[in-house]
């Protein structure tokens, strides 16, 4: 059986998240000021050697993104993507509310990577009780005077799925409407009020203390060496224990959801799992041996994304609920690409026809084309991911597909 493995949670419950000297007793802020005895260019370096990659869900070499700053920018900015809007997600406010001061601690050693003065922490419209503990940690830091020259703000979102995407969150954070831009160029170049940006999740942040204090080959050296560390998962739906875990990311599928779930409950059968919140793909039963690690699941068709585990039983109807998730999409697609703005909403209205017994052959022919193109020609990572629970349950659970199926 697998253990877990503790890096970014590693002070939870331990420590009294208020209290930031609980944080600096067990050790906290020395990986700041180890980072900050070292040149900004040895650090980036420290950080790409660890191979750190991005843990919002798009798997981007941490390190290699800082190093697109340039090293003469007067300004630059460090941002905090903690909107995570992704349904069955909820690692991020985890992570915020057992240990806030790791991620100003990994905001802070960025800030000095990138010689930035100013970090912004966009915060999830939906967790108001979370940016209070937050600004009390931001609080406490600025009056030890752990933080120097770097201050971090907090910025509310309002709720909509797209500010997640990093350019739609930088437009929300300068107060315009929430939509991604066109990249390139990236935030690392041109990010908010054009300045040069990074824009890193809340767990990559995390893991950034003990990545230091450790050094890159200690980090590299665990979990999977390709996608190296450990990951935060969040179990929902079907499993007898609905829990948030960090494993090292060599755990398997099965693993996770029978040594730490508890397997289905009830003592019903597995029927289903969609990893990576509403935008991940469905897998059967025969591919629980796959390891969590960001390309061992693309291996398979489905996507790590941000380590939502959906467990579904024996009971549950596959087509009622990837129509339920293209009704999601087609409600958050923020619109301003044709792909996507007409894409979700052809693709709800096709997968109500096939909920609905109403649908032909020809329907699921067009739905599985549409659901390619939009892969391809949409803007940002909602309408580009919105296809993958139609594809993969296409793809696996095409029987329950085909039973709804008008056949003349
Ligand atoms: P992406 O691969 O386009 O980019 C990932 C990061 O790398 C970005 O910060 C981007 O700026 C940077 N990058 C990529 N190529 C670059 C280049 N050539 N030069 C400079 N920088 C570069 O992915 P994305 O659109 O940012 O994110 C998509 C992911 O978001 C999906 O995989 C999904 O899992 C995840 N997601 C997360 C949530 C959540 O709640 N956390 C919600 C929805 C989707």
């Amino acid at each position: 059986m697998i253990e877990e493995k503790r890096i970014v949670l590693r002070n939870a419950d331990l420590i009294d998240p208020e209290k930031i000297e609980d944080y600096l007793q067990a050790g906290g802020y020395q990986g700041l000021e180890k980072a900050r005895s070292m040149s900004r260019p040895d650090l980036i370096a420290e950080i790409k050697k660890s191979n750190l990659r991005g843990r919002g869900g798009a798997a981007f070499n941490c390190g290699l993104k800082w190093s697109f700053v340039p090293a003469d920018a007067p300004v630059s900015y460090v941002v905090c993507n903690f909107d995570e809007g992704e349904p069955g997600t909820y690692k991020d406010r985890i992570i915020v509310q057992k240990d806030p001061q790791s991620l100003l601690e990994g905001m802070a050693i960025c800030g000095h990577a990138v010689n930035s003065k100013k970090g912004y922490i966009y915060c999830r419209g939906e967790y108001p009780y979370v940016v209070d503990l937050l600004n009390r940690a931001i609080d406490q830091a600025r009056n030890k005077g752990v933080l120097g020259d770097f201050d971090i703000e907090v910025r509310m979102g309002g709720g909509a799925y797209v500010c997640g995407e990093e350019t739609a969150l930088i437009e929300s954070i300068e107060g315009h409407r929430g939509e991604p831009r066109f990249k390139p160029p990236f935030p690392g170049v041109a990010g908010l009020w054009a300045q040069p940006t990074v824009v890193n999740n809340v767990e990559t942040f995390a893991n950034l203390p003990s990545i230091v204090i450790n050094g890159a080959e200690w980090f590299a050296a665990i979990g999977a060496p390709n996608y190296p560390g450990t990951k935060v998962l969040t179990l929902t739906g079907d499993v007898a224990n609905r829990v948030s875990i960090e494993v090292p990311t060599t755990a398997t599928l099965r693993e996770v959801i029978y040594d730490f779930g508890g397997g289905i409950k009830d003592g019903k059968r597995f029927k289903a799992v969609q990893v990576g919140g509403t935008s991940g793909g469905f897998i059967p039963e025969s591919l629980l041996d796959t390891p969590i690690d960001f390309d061992s699941m693309r291996g398979i068709g489905a996507t790590l994304g941000t380590g939502a585990v959906f467990v579904m039983d024996e009971t549950r109807d596959i087509v009622d609920i990837t129509t339920r998730i293209a009704k999601f999409f087609e409600h958050e697609s923020c619109g301003k690409c044709n792909p996507c703005r007409e894409g979700t909403f052809r693709a709800h209205e096709i997968m109500k026809k096939v909920n609905q017994g109403r649908a032909s052959v020809q329907d699921i022919e067009n739905l599985t084309i549409l659901s390619q193109v939009m892969e391809k020609a949409c803007l940002c990572g909602l309408g580009q991911a919105a296809p993958a629970p139609i594809l993969t349950t296409l793809k696996h659970f095409y029987p329950e597909y085909q039973a709804r199926l008008q056949l003349n």
